[in-house]
């Protein structure tokens, strides 16, 4: 039947961190003992305050469609979030809600990147943004980085990479899959980088903002100079569990916030009223209220790096935020264990879905062929009986 689908269906490769956790839940309802560590899903309950404002909305009958662009209220609650967290001054025009970021970040590239354009994409970068370019007939350009560069991209490589057809560069900050964070300095030198060149925008995805352990979180669109070419994406599921949810928001120029909304308005219409309203409760709150969730990540990425400090062959560096540790695995490429080839990071990470029943997702879907990530958002004992099966089978 593949003959009836177009060439861009045929051609877009599904998630791999959702076909990841699929495969996870088949093996799993198939009686199979797997441990899910290929999704970046936070564990934990929704904070009720943010259930109670949901409660209320549905008892008070918001029941219909929503405005395309969000509820007014919830989009003055975003701006003072803006203004609160991350130095940006956005009015409510320049907000739209979405159904969950990743949705943001489709709209957006739909409206600005034409076909031939090129969008500069920081390996390891996020699965699915390469496949948005793509599907917007746009020219992903990878600029690779390891774990010797703690998985940043200098400034000055970035320069390198730029040609008249660039477009747009996406940043991500705290990082999936690293969990690497750039420092306020390194996003100026890259704001200082592309001040040169004015028709290049900045998609600056900061959905993992508060999740992370010690170091500064910068919104690249602080900088002055940048802040009329950066749209900034956020949302609700990482920070406050809502992952099904699914809220997620842009601040951005006036003119591409109406271009996502036309689109928004031909595709999906508005988000959902009774996540929204509870949207509001959530980002109004103080984040003190959502740090014991943060302190329990710290804890499990402590535990994590430790189990898999002692397994020969897996190199590590030690995040600064988002749920992921990102070792690099290249050390067992061309061997066979258990009658299992390994030749590349797919491989790798089915030799532990099949033998170990570790679920976890290959770094190639990251345009990091010699990692794999490994997501600690679950609980301590998963992560403790995950990381003992795998060292068993390796060794
Ligand atoms: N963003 C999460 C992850 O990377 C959820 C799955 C997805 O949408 O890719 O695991």
């Amino acid at each position: 039947m593949k003959e009836f689908l177009t060439n861009k269906i045929n051609n877009l490769p599904a998630s791999a961190t959702l076909a990841m956790a699929a495969k996870a839940r088949e093996l799993k309802n198939s009686g199979i003992d797997i441990i899910g560590l290929s999704l970046g899903e936070p564990d934990f309950n929704v904070p009720d305050f943010i259930k109670d404002a949901a409660i209320s909305a549905i008892n008070q009958n918001y029941n219909s469609y929503t405005p395309v662009d969000g509820y007014a209220d919830l989009k003055k609650a975003i701006c003072e979030k803006f203004k609160r967290d991350n130095n940006l001054n956005y009015n409510t025009n320049q907000i739209v809600v979405s159904t969950g970021a990743k949705q943001s970040i489709a709209n957006v590239v739909q409206a600005i990147v034409k076909p031939g354009e090129e969008v500069i994409l920081l390996a390891p970068f996020w699965v699915s943004y390469s496949a948005i370019v793509e599907m917007a007939e746009g020219i992903p350009i990878i600029i690779e980085s390891g774990i010797e560069d703690d998985f940043k991209v200098k400034a000055s490589k970035i320069k390198d990479y730029i040609t008249d057809k660039t477009k747009m560069i996406i940043l991500n900050s705290p990082n999936n899959p690293s969990g690497s964070m750039y420092s306020e300095d390194e996003l100026r030198a890259i704001g200082d980088v592309l001040k040169n060149y004015p028709n290049i925008f900045v998609l600056s995805d900061e959905i993992y903002e508060h999740i992370q352990y010690g170091s500064d979180h910068f919104s690249f669109g602080a900088i002055d100079e940048m802040y009329e070419r950066t749209i900034t994406v956020n949302g609700v599921a990482k920070a406050f569990a809502m992952t099904g949810w699914r809220i997620g928001y842009i601040g951005a120029p006036e003119w591409i916030a109406k271009a996502c909304t036309k689109l928004q308005g031909q595709v999906t219409s508005g988000a959902n009223c009774i996540a929204q309203k509870a949207t509001i409760a959530a980002i109004k709150a103080d984040v003190k209220q959502i740090s014991y969730m943060v302190d329990e990540f710290e804890s499990r990425k402590k535990l994590i790096i430790e189990l898999l400090s002692g397994i020969k062959g897996i190199k590590l560096n030690n995040p600064d935020g988002a749920f992921y540790v990102f070792p690099d695995i290249s050390y067992y490429f061309g061997k066979e264990i258990d009658g299992f080839k390994i030749n590349n990071s797919s491989d790798f990470s089915m030799f532990l879905l099949e033998k170990a029943h570790v679920a976890t997702v290959t770094g190639s879907a990251f345009g990091c062929p010699n990692n794999i990530r490994i997501s600690y958002a679950a609980s301590k004992e998963n992560i403790r009986e995950a990381i003992k099966r795998i060292k068993a089978v390796l060794a």
